[in-house]
């Protein structure tokens, strides 16, 4: 679910998020946190000198997204795409490859 600065299809900022994003132990929600205060610290940062729209479109487009080479249709981050390649590595012992959340499922059940 793509958030305000990123089109990954794995990121997520909502109130869960929000609620859980402090505590280390809710991984997946920590490191969705992480991503999103990085991105508005880039705002922050971009936005002394340049209009908040703009901003955000620069944000955006400067988070390359790679896509999961066994479905070929999620786009990931680069924080999503690294976990994909652990994923890819872990499930079928191919590196270099990313596989998404999803496939990732397909793998286990
Ligand atoms: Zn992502
Ligand atoms: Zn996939």
């Amino acid at each position: 679910m793509p958030t305000i600065y990123t089109n990954c299809t794995e990121c997520i900022y909502d109130e869960d998020v929000k609620t859980y994003g402090n505590d280390p132990s809710y991984s997946n929600m920590f490191l969705m946190n992480k991503i999103h205060l990085e991105n508005i610290e880039k705002e922050t940062i971009l936005s002394k000198n340049l209009p908040i729209e703009l901003c955000k479109h620069i944000i955006k487009i400067s988070n390359v997204l790679e896509r999961c080479n066994y479905c070929n249709n999620s786009n990931l981050c680069k924080e999503h795409s690294d976990r994909g390649r652990n994923y890819s590595n872990l499930y079928r012992g191919i590196k270099n490859n990313i596989m998404c959340n999803k496939c990732c499922w397909f793998e286990v059940t």
